[in-house]
């Protein structure tokens, strides 16, 4: 089991018309990865006419429900930092993911 100081960091999101997104940082603090299998979208994404979440651009991944990445250990993200990023047909996706 990993512990909460362990959690995975959002190094980086281009996603710039998110809501917690300021200057390519995420600003939530704590992220969902979930999606279809293979296709890692993040679930926190809303792209509101405002701008949320907090001060410091600390974006971390409180859950990942991708079992299938090689990253994900008991539903955990264990990669050090994650960067979110457009690449599929979700409106944000997890770009660090990686096939098992
Ligand atoms: S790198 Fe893998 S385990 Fe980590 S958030 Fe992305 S899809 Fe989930």
């Amino acid at each position: 089991m990993m512990t909460l100081g362990e959690m995975s960091k959002v190094s980086e999101c281009s996603v710039t018309d998110c809501s917690y997104n300021q200057a390519d940082a995420c600003h939530a603090g704590a992220v969902t990865i979930s999606g279809p299998a293979g296709h890692a979208g993040c679930a926190t994404f809303i792209p509101l006419t405002i701008k949320g979440g907090f001060d410091e651009a600390a974006g971390a991944v409180g859950a990942c429900q991708h079992v299938e990445c090689a990253h994900n250990a008991d539903l955990e993200c264990g990669a050090p930092a994650i960067q979110v990023g457009l690449s599929g047909d979700t409106k944000a996706d997890c770009l660090t993911f990686a096939a098992a």
